[in-house]
């Protein structure tokens, strides 16, 4: 195996990728993927909150892979993973199950959040156990740094207890990883929400075209009423907010936000300023997204390839979970 230390991390499949998995996630997968062994996983496993739409996970699949190709993953560097080709994962998943007190997951507050998504629907058994999931993935590699957006921390923090346990009551099998969040810990959602999702349907994807952004930006919530020349609260703006994250010219925006707490910016021209930003930024991966697209063995080989090495990190984990479990029962006799 080689020497560098290794990184896992993951998306859900759940559709395409937006400003929010790029700014809070994919940017440090990006730049550390030369420096570690990196495992990225496509988390289909975890998706049970769409077991009414399962094609759209199928699909998601493909987007989910398409789009990380598109900002520059290297799939010869790194291990492009579809979860549920690694079944170890279920099986591990059970295992740690049996060392997480329930009240450890009742407690999780981005579970509990998330369940409250749920409204009237049933939450399957299998969401309520995802964090448990995580756990697993990121143990199974046995990983030392997890690349994620905030919301996610509390996954991490029990992963770390886990394997605290694990080494202190069986045998020294996991490092404790660390968790690292991206240069926007959360982006917020184009119409204001604070947390930009693909569930809440208030995203800019990275595979928009130029006239979809120009719609999406034209549309943005500006924050709270507000005269073009009167002074406003730039942490209420979601528009500034987008120019602080994305705009290169960092100088000039320290100004804008200056000049609109002082004397008052119009959001028509954050907008066409955030408009061609985007532009900018998106174009480039909207061209190798394009290219990738047209040759789908090439991203069926990434994926094939990638699969492969998480299976293969797994069998050796899952070796050594069995013995320090013990469990090797048909060797006694
Ligand atoms: P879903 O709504 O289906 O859960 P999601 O947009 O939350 O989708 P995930 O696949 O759950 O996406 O998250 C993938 C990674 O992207 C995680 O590390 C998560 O923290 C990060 N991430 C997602 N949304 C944001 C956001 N708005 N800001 C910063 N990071 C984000
Ligand atoms: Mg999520």
């Amino acid at each position: 195996m080689s020497e560098r230390k290794r990184i896992l991390t993951g998306i859900r499949p759940t559709g395409a990728l937006h400003l929010g998995h790029y700014a809070g996630a994919l940017e440090n997968w990006i730049r550390l993927q030369r420096e570690y062994e990196c495992y990225f996983l496509i988390a289909d496993y975890q998706v049970s909150d769409y077991s009414d739409d399962i094609s759209r996970v199928r699909e998601s699949v493909w987007e989910v892979a398409l789009d990380w190709l598109a900002v520059g993953l290297d799939p010869e560097g790194s291990h492009f993973v579809i979860e549920s080709l690694v079944p170890e994962h279920a099986e591990l998943t059970q295992w740690l199950g049996w060392f997480l007190p329930l009240g450890m997951l009742q407690r999780n507050p981005t579970l509990k959040a998330e369940m409250g998504e749920f409204g009237k629907k049933s939450v399957p058994v299998a969401f309520f156990n995802y964090p448990v999931m995580q756990v697993a993935n990121i143990l199974m590699p046995r990983a030392h740094l997890v690349p994620v957006g905030e919301d996610q921390l509390p996954h991490i923090e029990l992963t770390r207890e886990v394997a605290r346990r694990f080494n202190r009551d069986f045998k020294e099998v996991f490092p404790e990883p660390e968790g690292l969040v991206g240069r926007v810990p959360r982006l917020v959602g184009i119409d204001g929400q604070a947390k930009m999702s693909k569930s809440l349907n208030n995203a800019i994807y990275l595979k928009d075209d130029a006239d979809t952004v120009s719609q999406k930006v034209r549309a943005m919530f500006g924050g709270p009423p507000r005269a073009a020349d009167e002074p406003g609260n730039p942490d209420e703006n979601p528009i500034l907010m987008y120019l602080e994250a994305f705009d290169p010219d960092v100088d000039e925006v320290a100004n804008i936000r200056e000049q609109y707490a002082t004397k008052g910016i119009g959001n028509k021209v954050l907008k066409d300023r955030l408009n061609s930003v985007l532009d900018e930024m998106l174009e480039p991966i909207r061209d190798r997204r394009a290219s990738y697209g047209s040759n789908m063995r090439r991203v069926r080989d990434a994926l094939a390839a990638g699969s492969e090495a998480g299976r293969t990190i797994a069998i050796e984990t899952m070796e050594m979970v069995h013995d320090a479990l013990d469990l090797n029962y048909l060797e006694k006799y």
